[in-house]
């Protein structure tokens, strides 16, 4: 009844989602603030009699709208049922064995090796420099059949700047994608949307879960030159005509025209942040520098899954990874200033190796 295939499928694991207790919930990179007000608006006067119809397969509301905001055209935008679902059409569109592994880094979103195994693909992980960020120069080295890494990187935090991004486009042979996953760049980073127009093998992917507050909402997009979309548009119309709903069309729209709204709440993240992780800095934590909306902290003589413990206990779930060369490391994601002052105290007072806790 199975079929052979199912045997070798491995599937990604996201961030529990506890029903037991009511946790302070810093697991998934989520915003702690609720979406912008027109969302409620629109919702509480939207008329339940659209959704007797499909919704339109195009998207071509929201294309528009997200074409306007980031000064392109509707031809270079393509959406979809998160960026989840975009970076699954992208590898089947984008990557190809033949030529070489796909190449991403050593330690990054844990969904791109899925992906590959789901599409059969070869990869190769590029280790991480010794302040683990991402080494661009080393993906020259091999040859690929492309490159995907997020920048920001997860679960580092660590953004490189458009400069040494546009150096390796140069450089990496241009018949061959490279995708750059945005998925945390309203926070701070250099989004890569301005090389769009000298690079025909770049595609930037971006999400409204994080930035814009709709993570249930279920939307993300690709930016990239038309032959690049018309190749996601083959793949999903192979797949699934309407994976964008009526009611995601509509919201997403309408979350892109309030911009002092997300600018507000973005900045307001960006800054509970740096102070957080001044905090922890101080207090002896090893923090690397992020510009998302979550940071990657280690504490000598602590691994990870003890402090994810310890903090559990407490109340807040954080994450830690269990991959050899960031098992010391936690990753939490940002949430509101008070819960945030509350956990840095928290950690403050975890026990140093050989001390006995306060
Ligand atoms: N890329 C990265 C690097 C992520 O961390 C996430 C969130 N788990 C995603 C993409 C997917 O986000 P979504 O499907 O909610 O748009």
């Amino acid at each position: 009844m199975f079929a052979e295939r199912l045997k070798s499928l491995k599937p990604y694991v996201p961030g529990e989602q506890p029903q037991d207790r009511r946790y302070v919930k810093l697991n998934t990179n989520e915003n702690p603030y609720p979406p912008s007000p027109r969302i409620a608006a629109l919702l509480s006067g939207y008329d339940s009699g659209r959704l007797r119809l499909y919704p339109d397969p195009e998207c071509r509301q929201l294309k528009e709208a997200l074409a306007r905001s980031r000064g392109l055209k509707p031809e270079n935008v393509f959406t979809g049922n998160g960026s989840d679902e975009v970076l699954s059409f992208a590898f089947y569109a984008f990557f190809d064995s033949p030529r070489g592994p796909l190449l991403f880094p050593r330690h990054t979103y844990s969904f791109y090796p899925v992906y590959a195994n789901f599409y059969n693909l070869p990869f190769t992980r590029i280790p991480l420099d010794s302040g683990l960020a991402v080494c661009l120069e080393d993906y020259l080295d091999i040859p690929s059949c492309g490159v995907i890494f997020p920048n920001p990187n997860a679960p580092t935090g660590i953004s490189l700047g458009l400069r040494e991004i546009r150096d390796f486009l140069d450089r990496y042979p241009g018949d061959r994608a490279v995708i750059i996953d945005e998925a945390y760049i309203d926070f701070g980073g250099e989004s890569a949307v301005e090389l769009l127009e000298d690079y025909p093998n770049l595609l930037v992917i971006q999400t409204f879960s994080k930035g814009r507050s709709l993570a249930g909402l279920r939307l993300g997009y690709a930016l990239g030159q038309p032959p690049l979309i018309q190749a996601l548009t083959q793949v999903k119309d192979s797949f699934n005509s309407y994976p964008v709903d009526a009611l995601a069309q509509a919201l997403g729209a309408a979350a892109l025209e309030d911009e002092a709204y997300f600018l507000s709440c973005t900045r307001r993240i960006q800054e509970t942040r740096n102070r957080f992780s001044f905090r922890l800095g101080r207090a002896g934590w090893r923090v690397l520098p992020s510009v998302s909306n979550f940071v990657f902290a280690s504490r000598p003589g602590i691994s990870g899954g003890e402090v994810y413990a310890r903090l559990k206990e407490k109340g807040y779930l954080v994450r830690y990874f269990n991959e050899e060369g960031i098992t010391d490391f936690v990753r939490i994601t940002i949430g509101r200033d008070e819960d945030m002052e509350a956990l840095a105290k928290l950690m403050e007072e975890l026990p140093a190796p050989g001390e006995a806790e306060k």
